[in-house]
C-alpha cells in the first residue's frame, strides 16, 4: 500500500523518502500502521501515513495521535486503556487503535520536529527487538533530516549571496550613472608627489579640460594642473590630514589648458592598509568657481563704496584696527581725520542728487591725488571721509588736515557750474583720544562738529566735548542695576514663511525702561555693555525672560520659538551651554523653544570657539541663525564649516531694494550663495509689500520687518498672532 503524504510542500524530507521510511518501518517492526507525523504550529503539521486505507480521512486524529505521544517514548498494548492516548480519535473511533508504540524525531537544539509511531488494531506489546528497529529508524530519520538542512542552509546562503553580489552589481551601475552625471568629478590617485590619478569620473574633461586619458597615463599630472600659488598649502592640508586618518578638504585653483582659471572644492580621504600605510587618495572635485565670483562680488560691495570707489566704512573700521594692533605695539601714535562736505544736503537739494554724486567723485578724487602712499582714505557716509595716517603726531595731522581743507574748498568746475564747497576737519588720535576705532571715529566726529564752528575749520578732539561720553559713564553704573532691578524688557519681534505666511518664530529684542531717561534702544547699550563685561549677565536674563515667555505661550496652547541674539563675550562664556539648559529645565521647555542669532563678526571674533559653541548648540538641538549677514566677511568657506540653519540678511541691503539696484545684486547673490549650501534665507528690515515681493520671487524663505510687525510686547504678540492665524 501506497503511503498517504500530507502537506508535502512543507515537509522536512522529501515524498519519495517519507515513502521509503514509513515502509521500511512497517516492515522492520512488523507492524500494519506506521505515522511519521511532523506537527507545524498553527496549521495541520505534515508527514505520512501507512496502513490506514483513506488515510487522509484519519490525518486529523494522526495528528493528534503524535501530538500527545510527541515528548517521550510511548509503548503500550492497548491504548483504549491509556489514560493519555484513550480519547484519541484514531483510538476512541475508527479504526479503534490499541497496539500503540512511538518514539520522537527530535533535532539538535530544538523542540521534537516529529513523531514516528507504528500501531495495530489489535491488543499487543511489541518486543524488544521491534522497539529496537522503531529507534533506529527514528535516529535514521533525523540524521537525513539534519543532512538535508545543511544542504539547505548551504543553498539558502549561496542563493543569498548571488543575489548581494547582484544587488552590489547594480549599486555599483547606479553608482558610476550618479557620479558620472554629478557636477564635479570623482578620483582616485596614488598618494605621491605626483598625485597621478587612477580613476577618474566623467565630468573630468569639463572640469579640468583634460581627458580623463591624459591624465591617467601620465601624460598631464594633477599637481600640474592645480595653480602653483595654492599648491602647497594644499600639500600641507592634505598630509596634515593623512597622518591624522581624516578627511581633507580644500579650496584651490585649477588652470585648464585653454588658459582658464577654476575655483574648485576638493573633499577626499586616504585609503589605508591594514597597518597604516596610504595606498591611494580617493575623493570629489566641484567647481565653485561661481559661488567664488559671487563671494567676491559681495566682499567688494561690503567693503567698497560704489559711487567714488574708495573703500568704505566697514573697510576703514577694519584698516584702524590693524593700525592700532600695530602702533600699539611699536608705540608710535596714529591720526584719523574726520572731514565733513558741510552743507552737502544743500547742494544736493539745489543742483540735484546726479549733480551731487558728481561733486562728491571730484572731492574724493582731490583727495586721493593728495593723499601720500601710506595713508588710507574712505567715504565713510553720504558726506563723510576719513583719513588714516599712521605714525603721525598731533602737529602733522593738524597740517595735513589744513592741507585737506584747502584742496576741498577750492572751486570745482561741475559742468557749466563753478561750486564752492565747504569742508570741515575733526581730527583724533591714537592712544590719546581712544583705544579702539569706534572711540576713535566717534571722537573725531564730536571734533568735527567743533571746527564747523571755528574759522579754520579744523580742530582736534577735547574731552569736554563729548559730553555724549559723560552721559555713557553714568550709564554704564545704571545699566548694572538695572539688570538686578529688571528694568530690562523684551520685545517680540514676528518672522513668516513667504509662501505660507505662517509665523515660523520670533526674535527677542531687548529693551531698557530706564526710570529717567525713558525707554532706550539696545544699540545705545549692547556694545556699551560688552565693553563693561554686563554682556553675559544681560544675556542670562534675556534666555530666562524669553524662556518664561515661551512657557506661557505654550501654556496658553499657541507656541513659535524665540531666537535669541548672542554677543561675541557669549561664544567665550563657558557656562553658557549649561545656563540655557538651566533656564529649559525651570520651565520644563524642550530645544525647539529658542533659537540663537549670531553676527558674522561676532563669530570671526574667534572662529575656533564660536564653531565650538555652535556645534554644541546644534547637537542639543538648537535652530542657528547667522545674523547680519553681508557686512561682515560672506565668505562662502567659513560658512561651509559652520553649523547653519539660517543667514539673515542685513536689513540695510533689504530697505533699499525698491530703489537701489545695488542692493538688489547683493541680495540675489546672498540668496543664491545660502542656497547653493542648502542654508535658508531670512531677510531682515522688510518694509514694503514691495520688498516682499521681491524677496519671495528670488526664493528667500522668510522675512522679517515693520511691514508685518514692529518688535511688541510677549502680551501684544500673542494677540497678534490669534488674530493673524
Ligand atoms: P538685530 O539683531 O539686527 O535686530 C534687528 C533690529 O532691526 C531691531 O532693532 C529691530 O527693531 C530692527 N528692525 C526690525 N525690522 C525693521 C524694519 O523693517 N526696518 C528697520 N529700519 N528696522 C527694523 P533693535 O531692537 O533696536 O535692536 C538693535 C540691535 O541690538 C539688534 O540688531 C541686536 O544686534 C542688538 N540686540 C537687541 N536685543 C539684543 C539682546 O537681547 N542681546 C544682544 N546681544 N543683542 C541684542
Ligand atoms: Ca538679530
Ligand atoms: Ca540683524
Amino acid at each position: 500500500m501506497a503511503a498517504v503524504q500530507l502537506r508535502a510542500i512543507r515537509a522536512p524530507l522529501p515524498a519519495a523518502e517519507l515513502d521509503s521510511f514509513v515502509k521500511l518501518t512497517a516492515l522492520a517492526c512488523q507492524m500494519p500502521i506506521v505515522m511519521l507525523i511532523f506537527p507545524v504550529q498553527d496549521s495541520d503539521g505534515c508527514g505520512a501515513l501507512l496502513g490506514m486505507a483513506d488515510g487522509e480521512r484519519y490525518w486529523q486524529g494522526a495528528l493528534s495521535a503524535a501530538i500527545t505521544a510527541a515528548q517521550e517514548r510511548v509503548q503500550v498494548a492497548d491504548a483504549s486503556t491509556n489514560e493519555q492516548l484513550r480519547h484519541c480519535d484514531l483510538v476512541a473511533g475508527p479504526p479503534y487503535i490499541k497496539c500503540f508504540a512511538s518514539v520522537p524525531i527530535a533535532l539538535a537544539g530544538r523542540d521534537p520536529a516529529g513523531v514516528l509511531a507504528v500501531a495495530d488494531t489489535l491488543s499487543k506489546a511489541l518486543d524488544a527487538s521491534q522497539l529496537e528497529a522503531l529507534e533506529l529508524l527514528a535516529r535514521q530519520i533525523t540524521a537525513s533530516i539534519e543532512q538535508r538542512s545543511d544542504l539547505r542552509e548551504l543553498a539558502d546562503r549561496l542563493t543569498r549571496e548571488l543575489g548581494e553580489l547582484d544587488g552590489l552589481r547594480e549599486s555599483q551601475r547606479i553608482l558610476q550613472t550618479l557620479i558620472g552625471n554629478l557636477p564635479g568629478v570623482a578620483y582616485r590617485c596614488r598618494s605621491d608627489l605626483s598625485w597621478r590619478l587612477e580613476l577618474v569620473s566623467e565630468g573630468c574633461l569639463q572640469l579640468t579640460g583634460y581627458a580623463a586619458d591624459d591624465l591617467i597615463e601620465g601624460r598631464v599630472k594633477m599637481a600640474e594642473i592645480i595653480h602653483p600659488d595654492d599648491l602647497p598649502a594644499l600639500r600641507r592640508g592634505v598630509a596634515k590630514a593623512l597622518k591624522r586618518q581624516e578627511p581633507y578638504q580644500s579650496t584651490y585653483r585649477i588652470q585648464t589648458p585653454a588658459g582658464q582659471t577654476k575655483w574648485v572644492w576638493d573633499k577626499g580621504c586616504g585609503v589605508y592598509s591594514a597597518d597604516g600605510e596610504v595606498l591611494a587618495l580617493e575623493g570629489f572635485i566641484t567647481d565653485i568657481s561661481e559661488l567664488k565670483c559671487a563671494e567676491e562680488r559681495i566682499r567688494r560691495m561690503a567693503y567698497f563704496d560704489e559711487l567714488t570707489g574708495l573703500p568704505n566704512r566697514l573697510s576703514m573700521h577694519e584698516a584702524l584696527s590693524t593700525a592700532i594692533a600695530r602702533s600699539g605695539d611699536s608705540h608710535a601714535p596714529l591720526a584719523l581725520l574726520h572731514v565733513e562736505v558741510d552743507k552737502f544736503r544743500e547742494i544736493n537739494e539745489t543742483l540735484g542728487y546726479h549733480e551731487g554724486d558728481r561733486l562728491l567723485q571730484a572731492l574724493a578724487a582731490r583727495l586721493q591725488e593728495r593723499g601720500g602712499a601710506l595713508e588710507t582714505l574712505a567715504r565713510i557716509a553720504e558726506s563723510s571721509f576719513a583719513l588714516l595716517l599712521p605714525g603721525q603726531d598731533a602737529s602733522h595731522a593738524m597740517q595735513v588736515a589744513r592741507n585737506v581743507v584747502q584742496t576741498l574748498n577750492a572751486p570745482l568746475a561741475l559742468g557749466e557750474l563753478l561750486v564752492h564747497s565747504d569742508c570741515s576737519v575733526g581730527i583724533t588720535l591714537f592712544p590719546g583720544h581712544g583705544n579702539d576705532p569706534d572711540a576713535l571715529m566717534r571722537r573725531a566726529n564730536v571734533a568735527r562738529y567743533g571746527a564747523k564752528q571755528g574759522t579754520e575749520k579744523v580742530a582736534i578732539y577735547a574731552g569736554s566735548l563729548d559730553s555724549e561720553n559723560t552721559q555713557r559713564l553714568s550709564l554704564m553704573t545704571d545699566l548694572r542695576h538695572a539688570i538686578d532691578r529688571d528694568e530690562l524688557l523684551l520685545l517680540f519681534q514676528p518672522k513668516l514663511r513667504m509662501g505660507s505666511k505662517r509665523v515660523t518664530g520670533v526674535e527677542a529684542l531687548v529693551r531698557w525702561e530706564h526710570p529717567e531717561r525713558g525707554l532706550i534702544s539696545p544699540s545705545q547699550f549692547i556694545t556699551f555693555a560688552e565693553r563693561a563685561g554686563l554682556i553675559t549677565k544681560l544675556t542670562y536674563w534675556v534666555l530666562a525672560a524669553a524662556v518664561r515667555e515661551s512657557y506661557l505661550w505654550h501654556d496658553a496652547g499657541r507656541a513659535v520659538p524665540i531666537a535669541i541674539n548672542l554677543s561675541p563675550h557669549d561664544i567665550r562664556d563657558p557656562q553658557l551651554i549649561e545656563q540655557i539648559s538651566r533656564a529649559l529645565q525651570t520651565w520644563g521647555g524642550a530645544p525647539d523653544w529658542i533659537q540663537f542669532e549670531l553676527t558674522e563678526s561676532c563669530i570671526m571674533e574667534d572662529l575656533a570657539a564660536a564653531r565650538q559653541v555652535l556645534v554644541r548648540l546644534r547637537e542639543a538641538g538648537f535652530k542657528i541663525f547667522i545674523d547680519d549677514f553681508g557686512t561682515g566677511y560672506s565668505s562662502l568657506s567659513y560658512l561651509r564649516k559652520l553649523p547653519v540653519d539660517y543667514i539673515k540678511i542685513d536689513q540695510s541691503f533689504v530697505i533699499g531694494l525698491g530703489s537701489d539696484k545695488e542692493s538688489a545684486a547683493i541680495v540675489k547673490s546672498i540668496i543664491e550663495l545660502a542656497h547653493s549650501l542648502g542654508i535658508e534665507v531670512v531677510a531682515e528690515g522688510v518694509e514694503s509689500t514691495e520688498a516682499m515681493d521681491m524677496l519671495s520671487g528670488w526664493g528667500c524663505e522668510e522675512a522679517q520687518g515693520y511691514c508685518i510687525s514692529k518688535p511688541i510686547s510677549g502680551r501684544d504678540f500673542q494677540s497678534w498672532n490669534r488674530a493673524f492665524a
